[in-house]
């Protein structure tokens, strides 16, 4: 391993993002480049305008429905490997969402592990995460603060269903807003299947068909439109993007109860529910001692961190656990890190707001 360090690094942030030299190709690029590894089908990961990717076989669906039908698009199978130059790059599971990889990247005796976003939690939506060993890895800090740490989803989509139900009774309709790739489906999946309706989004159906297309089970869903919400108002479970709360969008349920699946909900659930609103706390990212944990059983020496709360981990990667550390750039990188916060918002609201709009009472 000590060789390494007399190299030029296998992988190194370019103004178009991580880049391997030596193979040739991006992961996750920042700007449309010849050769680009996607980890998943999010807005701020897999961008349009590449001349090839290459992403996983089990995101199939998302990554088209989000590059397009005429992208060049190559799917590998979970730890198939494929050579780019002599350098060895193969895709494994990173449990965030539907197709969801990591990047292992393999080069003269030499590994790195770029992670995407990932979650290690149980997700039915999702294949589940593979711990994997490297020299360098590269993992995403979305949450790196010690104050997210997640408490079981079960038990948080339990507290949804009672939610729904003390809704019903009270003859308001329930609407759970998640974003519209991963978390809606996740949620979708966990609500009880016999206690009413179930209405979604348009931009929230359109994905559901790509997971169905997967094979994820999903529970019967209505479309949350004029008629459906009309006919099962006071009943009715809707899902839609964060993007349609505070819209006309919301009038035709009539009476409604309102809440947001988030990791963020750790923080702002004490607020939100003081003013009517419900906060629950299921994210598809890492918290504080998944990050670890994974830190941990990469056995990496070297760790780059990168995607919101950098420096914390960072500061915290290099003291007490004694690895060297360090924070890579992001596309936002002028921001400052307390607004990570609105910057992952912001990713995944950019991505259903141009769905929303182009659909006028959906
Ligand atoms: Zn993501
Ligand atoms: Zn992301």
């Amino acid at each position: 391993m000590t060789h390494a360090a007399s190299r030029a690094p296998l992988l190194e942030v370019t103004d178009d993002g991580l880049y391997c030299r030596a193979g040739d190709f991006w992961i996750d690029p920042w700007r449309p480049v010849d050769r680009a590894v996607v980890t998943h089908a999010h807005a701020d990961h897999a961008r349009p305008g590449s001349r090839a990717y290459l992403g996983a076989e089990a995101g199939r669906g998302v990554l088209r429905t989000r590059l397009g039908p005429d992208a060049t698009l190559e799917l590998s199978g979970w730890g198939e490997i494929r050579r780019m130059n002599g350098v060895a790059i193969s895709l494994h599971p990173a449990g965030h969402i539907l197709g969801s990889a990591q990047v292992r990247v393999e080069h003269g005796g030499e590994v790195w592990v770029v992670t995407g976003d990932y979650k290690r939690r149980t997700d039915p939506t999702t294949t589940p995460f593979e711990s994997l060993r490297c020299h360098t890895l590269v993992t995403e800090s979305t949450f790196g603060l010690p104050v997210y740490r997640w408490p079981d989803p079960d038990a948080e989509m339990r507290e949804v269903a009672r939610w729904w139900a003390s809704n019903r009774a009270a003859g308001r309709t329930s609407i759970l807003f998640g974003y519209s790739l991963g978390k809606a489906q996740r949620l979708l999946a966990g609500l009880p299947r016999d206690l009413g309706p179930i209405l979604v989004h348009g931009a929230v159906a359109r994905l559901n068909e790509s997971y169905r297309a997967a094979g994820v089970d999903l529970p019967d869903t209505l479309p949350a439109d004029l008629e459906h919400a009309k006919l099962h108002r006071g009943r009715a479970m809707v899902v839609a993007p964060p993007s349609a709360g505070g819209t006309p969008w919301l009038r035709k349920f009539g009476a409604v109860s309102t809440a947001f699946a988030s990791g963020w909900m750790r923080i702002r659930g004490t607020r939100r529910r003081r003013s009517g609103d419900r906060g629950f706390v299921i994210s598809d990212h890492a918290d504080w001692d998944a990050l670890l944990t994974t830190v941990r059983e990469s056995g990496a020496e070297r760790v780059g961190v990168t995607h919101g709360y950098r420096a914390t981990l960072v500061r915290y990667l290099r003291e007490v656990e004694g690895l060297d550390a360090w924070a890579l750039p992001t596309p936002w990188e002028d921001r400052a890190e307390s607004e990570a916060e609105s910057q992952a918002d912001s990713e995944a609201d950019s991505e259903v707001a141009s769905e929303v709009d182009s659909e006028v009472e959906a």
